[in-house]
């Protein structure tokens, strides 16, 4: 089993390329120099964030939490912050690696403030003492729930997600992250959401976490002014690009153009990034922490070849009734397919809904509550909708449509192995999509192997396998029987359910 903590401190590779020489390279796999410290602690964060670890059991940094936490935080002696430009997986750790650095400044100044405040109130009081007045009362706290004091949110920090779910779990994890903090407060700003509620939410926000569409709604109707932001931070950025979020990005940019700070957190360095981080960012110092070969080591992948949708579907029912899925996540290459497709497994029993971006966002979040709480055994969900997904649960991800592009190969199988877990992801293809295939495997740099069910074998031949060889077999995650193996001892497996509540 794979522990997040075990790619922690000791195991950090610092590679600075010759070619760019901005570029830190941190490999997981490859310790050459070991990096002293006791993990968040000697990162100095505030002792109220330290607390809320400790909570979560975060006992070691990921390797992107030990490179961008003290970039993030470096005194540049009077010169600008740091900008961040990093490369990671989904599931590295990177949204408490951009969370704390910006809540622990948000802090210190919060606390900074406060004892500017109690000095001028100290001198006050000592001025009236000596010329002999009457010390001045201070005045009584205004009701902050009170709504004649609620004025437009002026967060300090700013997060965007491309996906309503994403900033959703974003907001969750800040929610997690600042329970030892008085007075840091989190709001969540997405589509979809009834506008007073979301307005009332904003009260005194801190931190802002918001997809952009909406976000600008409420800064062009003066619910919330962006003047006074300090840290921005660009999540998903390649996906923010590839959801038309460009414009909406430049604006809010030039809205905040006063900040101290821009990290920018993206699955890969793809040029079209590149060119919006020269847009929006101060030369920033690029982090590559994991490429998409060193990703996801902990999730096995493999490969069945199906000679036409029906077949595909015979496979999938045969994986769904497998003893050792706790949660899985279908993916469907369209809204129709996906629909379809969860409206079929519940028809043949199994506890299925479908989840994508067309479904109202109440819907989507009493879908996700439902997954989250186990009430629901299988999501069968588009890449948009899946986008940031974090239930620890979810042991099998199975590719039924294939997607569109290759890094969602990546974001998808991301959705199993969570929380140091192993996880399993299976790939469904027709002979036909055997280019996307081979684009997948170029993009990971890893072969996907081909395995049978016996009775459930392709009548084409593989297109890999010469005729008569044996097709590779994989063990379970963590070692154990064969997948091939196991299909016979299947059975009684994920039992199908009643229909699904959602
Ligand atoms: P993320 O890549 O931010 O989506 O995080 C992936 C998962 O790792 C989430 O479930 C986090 O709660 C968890 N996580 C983040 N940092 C740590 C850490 N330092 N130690 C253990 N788990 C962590």
């Amino acid at each position: 089993m794979t522990d997040l903590n075990s790619h922690a401190l000791a195991d950090v590779v610092l590679d600075t390329t010759d070619e760019n020489p901005a570029t830190t390279t941190v490999s997981p796999a490859k310790p050459v120099a070991a990096v002293d410290g006791s993990g968040f602690v000697d990162m100095g964060l505030a002792p109220e964030l330290l607390a809320a670890l400790r909570d979560l059991s975060f006992t070691q940094p990921t390797p992107v939490q030990v490179r961008a936490i003290p970039l993030a935080l470096q005194d540049n002696a009077g010169k600008p912050a740091n900008d961040l430009l990093v490369s990671s997986q989904t599931g590295s750790g990177k949204t408490a690696a951009f969370l704390l650095p910006v809540m622990h400044t948000l802090l210190q100044q919060q606390k900074q403030q406060e004892k500017a405040e109690n000095k001028a109130w100290a001198d006050k009081v000592a001025q009236a003492v000596a010329i002999g007045e009457e010390a001045p009362k201070k005045p009584r706290r205004k009701n902050p729930t009170d709504i004649r004091h609620v004025k437009p949110a002026n967060p300090g920090a700013l997060i965007l997600c491309p996906t309503r779910e994403l900033a959703q779990q974003v907001a969750k994890d800040a929610i997690d992250l600042v329970r030892h903090c008085k007075g840091l407060r989190i709001a969540c700003v997405v589509g979809g959401m009834p506008y007073p509620l979301q307005i009332a939410r904003l009260h005194n926000a801190d931190l802002v976490v918001a997809t952009p569409g909406r976000l600008l709604d409420l800064q062009r109707s003066k619910q919330l002014h962006l003047d006074k932001v300090q840290f921005l931070v660009v999540d998903e950025a390649d996906r923010m690009l590839d959801l038309g979020f460009a414009e909406d990005l430049a604006d809010i940019h030039k809205l905040t153009e006063a900040r101290r700070q821009t990290m920018m957190f993206s699955a890969t360095f793809a040029p079209r990034i590149q060119q919006l981080a020269a847009r929006i960012m101060r030369t920033p110092q690029r982090l590559q922490v994991d490429s998409p070969q060193e990703a996801h080591a902990n999730i096995k992948q493999v490969l069945f070849w199906a000679d036409n949708q029906q077949h595909k579907r015979k496979l999938l029912d045969h994986w769904l009734r497998d003893t050792t899925i706790d949660q899985a996540i279908v993916f469907a290459s369209t809204q129709i397919e996906c629909d379809a497709l969860a409206e079929d497994l519940q028809q043949v029993g199994f506890s299925a809904v479908a989840l994508h971006g067309a479904l109202s966002q109440g819907l989507r979040n009493r879908r996700l509550q439902a997954l989250r709480d186990g009430r629901v055994q299988i999501l069968v969900a588009t890449d948009v909708a899946a986008r940031g997904i974090d239930v620890p649960s979810i042991s099998h991800v199975f590719n039924f449509g294939l997607p569109m592009k290759q890094e969602d190969y990546v974001h998808r199988i991301g959705r199993t192995g969570r929380a140091g877990r192993d996880g399993l992801a299976v790939t469904f293809a027709e002979w036909r999509d055997r280019r996307k295939i081979l684009d997948i495997e170029h993009f990971t740099q890893q072969t996907l192997r081909a395995d049978m069910i016996p009775g459930l074998e392709p009548t084409q031949r593989s297109p890999r396998a010469p005729s008569g060889a044996e097709p590779k077999r994989f063990g379970k995650p963590s070692g154990g029987r064969s997948y091939a193996g196991a299909a016979a001892k299947r059975g009684s497996g994920f039992k199908p359910r009643g229909p699904a509540r959602g």
